[in-house]
């Protein structure tokens, strides 16, 4: 006969199990082989909750660290010229900027993949191209002008 606990053979005159030490009831084959598959079962469930929560924890690394278009993260802050103490630029996540020479709060954002938009208090936009953003380093293109900023000072 078969352990009710642990499912172990053993001996038919036993009163415990001498694998788990639980007290003997008599049980059939058949009903240690259906306690099996519902193991089984719980295996299988268990493997599909552990895949769902990796794709989940994926999904919110991506939505966190971005692709390589996503530049929208890594302009938050505060970016200074080689030459001026002060901040040329403060991107806020909120969509806000300052820049140094437009008074007012004024608006950015990221279009076309790499066209950096500020947009001042009027309504007045201009376009730059985000040639990248390597090592803290944001190097901006103006037709065949290029120009980069460092953030939060050098
Ligand atoms: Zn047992």
């Amino acid at each position: 006969m078969f352990c009710g606990n642990c499912g172990k053979k053993i001996p038919d005159d036993s009163m415990f199990c001498p694998d788990c030490g639980t007290p003997v009831k008599r049980v059939s084959s058949q009903s240690v082989q259906k306690a099996e598959a519902k193991n089984k079962n719980h295996k299988i469930v268990g493997i599909i909750a552990v895949g769902v929560l990796i794709v989940l924890i994926l999904v919110v690394l991506f939505s966190i660290f971005g692709g390589g278009s996503n530049y929208e993260k890594k302009l938050v802050g505060e970016w200074y010229s080689e030459d001026n103490d002060d901040p040329e630029f403060i991107f806020y996540s909120d969509g806000t900027c300052e820049i140094d020479n437009w008074s007012g709060a004024c608006k950015w954002n990221v279009v076309n993949d790499d066209q950096l938009k500020l947009t001042d208090i009027w309504g007045e936009s201009r376009t730059s191209t985000i040639e990248s953003i390597k090592n803290n380093c944001l190097t901006l293109r103006d037709g065949d002008r290029a120009a980069e900023y460092y953030k939060n000072g050098k």
